[in-house]
């Protein structure tokens, strides 16, 4: 059929047109074991049985935006708020470092108490903590100079989701105040400064169509990330968003597969709202299509507050201190943890 085709171009290419890829998706029930014969088959190819972790501290759910699907928007005043301090944080990586983690992800809201200072010095620290590590940062959008600053104290990659490419949808999920514009211009910086750059979506958010799928799509294409995130949408209290329906599991799965297929070397990541929503989702992503997972190693007493949805995953395999947990359950998916910087290689 025509929907074979464009799965075999996909395969073949590693890229449709935005309409290609919107019939691809509208249609996917058709070429759906294929695609993830196909993604599985790249995958091993790219990782063999490999799964990097990476060590998720985050730092502060302070936030001065206010974008209507997330749990630590500004104006959800239910959220108790906290700062890490540079020692809280520094515990963390020792004691990530202990267990073996070579990758940190320093993740937060965008909290104007987090000075650009102070952030550079906890660089220079974890550097002198871990010298061998990766430094990741998802702080939100920040201009050029203080991108070139965090990466000269060592900032080696930076993950920041476009969240949408389609401007009416993004201004579906976001205030006036916000703009595309200046995202999509952190993550050209981000590039351009040579960052490992990851970018992605939610899947499901309200108002999202498989035409603004293809538009992502056809953007991540343009953007050649070296990583990509997404994950299924799910509501969140004492937001806009609170009665929407979560995003479907079925459909990130196939994305997560197409992004594969796109991107064979990309680092992605099997995300903790795919997880809490379903178990056997997580475990399919990670059998088809991702070789990352980031175990959380923020400070336990506040790890239920850093909640950007409802009933977010957090106590069995999503703790670092499970990392055995962990092993033996990808061990049981056919996947070695391998405690590596998992560096993006061509
Ligand atoms: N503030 C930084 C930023 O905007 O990039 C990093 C933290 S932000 C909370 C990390 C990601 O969480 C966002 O890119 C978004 O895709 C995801 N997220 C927020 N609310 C969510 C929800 N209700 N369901 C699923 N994912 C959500």
């Amino acid at each position: 059929s025509d929907i074979k085709q464009l799965a075999d171009e996909l395969i073949k290419t590693r890229r449709l047109s935005g309409e290609k890829f919107e019939q691809l998706l509208t249609h996917r029930d058709v070429v759906k074991k294929e695609i993830q014969q196909s993604a599985k088959a790249v995958t091993t190819k790219s990782f063999h049985r490999t799964l990097y972790v990476r060590g998720l501290i985050e730092i502060s759910n302070y936030c001065r935006n206010n974008c209507f699907y997330c749990g630590i928007r500004r104006d959800n005043d239910y959220v108790s708020r906290y700062r890490l301090t540079k020692d809280e944080i520094l515990k963390s990586v020792r004691l990530g470092t202990d267990m073996g983690f070579k990758t940190f992800v320093l993740q937060g809201g965008e909290d104007p108490g987090l000075s650009d200072a102070f952030l550079m010095d906890v660089l220079d620290s974890i550097h002198h903590i871990n010298p061998e590590a990766a430094i990741t940062l998802s702080i939100g959008e920040k201009d050029t100079a203080t991108l070139e600053a965090y990466k000269s104290h060592g900032a080696d990659r930076f993950l920041l989701r476009h969240e949408t490419k389609n401007r009416d949808h993004y201004y579906q999920l976001h205030p006036e105040t916000m703009s595309l514009e200046n995202r999509l211009r952190a993550l050209s910086d981000l590039k351009a400064l040579g960052y490992q750059t990851g970018s992605g979506i939610m899947v499901g958010t309200p108002g999202q169509t498989y035409a603004t799928l293809a538009e992502d799509l056809v953007y991540l294409h343009e953007l050649q990330p070296e990583m990509v995130g997404i994950g299924p949408f799910i509501p969140a209290k004492h937001t806009p968003f609170e009665n929407e329906p979560a995003g479907s599991v079925e459909l990130t799965l196939f994305l997560l597969c197409v992004l594969r297929l796109m991107f064979p070397k990309a680092n992605i990541p099997a995300t903790t709202s795919l997880n809490t929503l379903s178990k056997t989702g997580r475990d399919d992503a990670i059998t088809y299509a991702c070789n990352v997972y980031m175990p959380n190693l923020t400070p336990p007493r506040h790890r239920k507050d850093y909640a950007l949805y409802d009933d977010k995953a957090c106590f069995k395999i999503e703790a670092a201190e499970n990392l055995d947990d962990l092993k033996a359950i990808m061990k049981g998916l056919g996947r070695e943890v391998v405690m590596d910087r998992g560096d993006f290689h061509v």
